[in-house]
């Protein structure tokens, strides 16, 4: 087992590679443990608009890019891998991934969170044949298709702008007759002659042999069941937090998302959190990295105050 490390970040979103600049610049001389894929869920995001000091936006993949460099520059560690056990009630922390096993004076939890599916037969079957989450990463395989997206919020109008590069025809299937999404996104869908609403509806049922075919429709106010043939369907409903691995060891709320305070600390104190996964109400990028900023500046602190005492280990 290698020594002990002064802080290990848990996860590689805007939050996670936010508080490795911030602990490395600190001379924390941070080990980043990236996860499944680099970047999380703004990796397979197609545009950010909305990040400041991008006037003209950039896609998910090149800003994930431009954090792992800034991060890298000042000595992060990056260890592509996933964390598969934790154990919170020695010190110092123990950390188990599939390669490994670390212990750590500090952790910095930014797993964030991961789409939520809907549950529905066909579903599973047909992910990447024809059933995807990533507009950016699939989009490009549906030109001149005519495609469905699921959900009525931000993330579903704006993929479903996005597909409209590619497709001659985007249905949003909503469960309501009114959008979640935020009025500038509601503009330009409305305004977007490819893109046409199913109000009311909800899927019931994806079907297809080797790829989509056609999706099952009811509707909520009638009851009615229709089908519709598609050629893919995106889902963008949502996000449950990457919590698991934290049962038992950490407080959390009823949908899973750690309690932390707002300094960033959880119920265990050298373990902070950052960006989506302690946080279900603004989840931007921008706050993402906000949150992994804070979770740094504590972390370094709580380190500093380590010193006056003696470690075990
Ligand atoms: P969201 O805002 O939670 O919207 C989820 C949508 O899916 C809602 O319309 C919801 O319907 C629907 N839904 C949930 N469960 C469903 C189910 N089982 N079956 C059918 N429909 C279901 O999620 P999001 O769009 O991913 O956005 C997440 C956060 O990121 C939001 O805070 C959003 O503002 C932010 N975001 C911002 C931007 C941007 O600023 N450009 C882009 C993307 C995301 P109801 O409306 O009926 O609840």
């Amino acid at each position: 087992m290698k020594n002990i490390e002064n802080v290990v970040i848990i996860g590689s979103g805007p939050a996670g590679l936010t508080a490795a600049i911030y602990t490395a610049r600190a001379q924390l001389e941070p080990l980043l443990i990236t996860g499944q894929e680099i970047g999380g869920q703004v990796s397979i995001t197609s545009e950010v608009e909305n990040y400041p000091g991008f006037p003209e936006g950039l896609t998910g993949p090149d800003l994930v890019q431009n954090f792992q460099q800034q991060a890298e520059r000042f000595g992060t560690r990056l260890e592509i891998d996933e964390v598969t056990e934790v154990d919170f009630q020695q010190e110092p922390f123990q950390l188990t991934t599939h390669g490994g096993q670390f212990r750590a004076k500090s952790v910095i939890i930014a797993t964030g969170a991961s789409p939520r599916r809907l549950g529905v037969p066909g579903e599973s079957e047909l992910t990447g044949k024809g059933v995807s989450y990533c507009a950016t990463c699939d989009g490009f395989f549906f030109r001149d298709k005519e495609l469905v997206v699921v959900g009525g919020g931000d993330s579903a109008l704006e993929e479903a702008l996005f597909l409209t590069r590619f497709a001659s025809r985007v249905r949003v299937v909503h469960r309501r007759d009114q959008l979640r999404a935020g009025q500038a996104l509601q503009r330009r869908a409305r305004n977007n002659e490819k893109i046409s609403f199913v109000w009311d509806s909800v899927v019931t049922d994806i079907q297809g042999k080797d790829a989509v075919e056609a999706i099952r429709l009811r509707n909520v106010q009638t009851g009615d069941e229709s089908d519709l043939k598609t050629d893919g369907v995106f889902i963008y409903i949502g996000h449950i937090p990457n919590s698991a691995l934290f049962k038992g060891q950490l407080d959390m709320d009823d949908q899973g998302y750690l309690i932390a305070n707002r300094r960033n600390h959880t119920s265990v104190p050298g373990v902070f959190a950052a960006g989506e996964i302690a946080d279900p109400i603004f989840r931007q990028v921008v706050t993402s990295a906000g949150e992994g900023c804070k979770a740094a500046i504590e972390t370094e602190k709580y380190l500093a105050d380590l010193e006056d005492r003696s470690y075990p280990g």
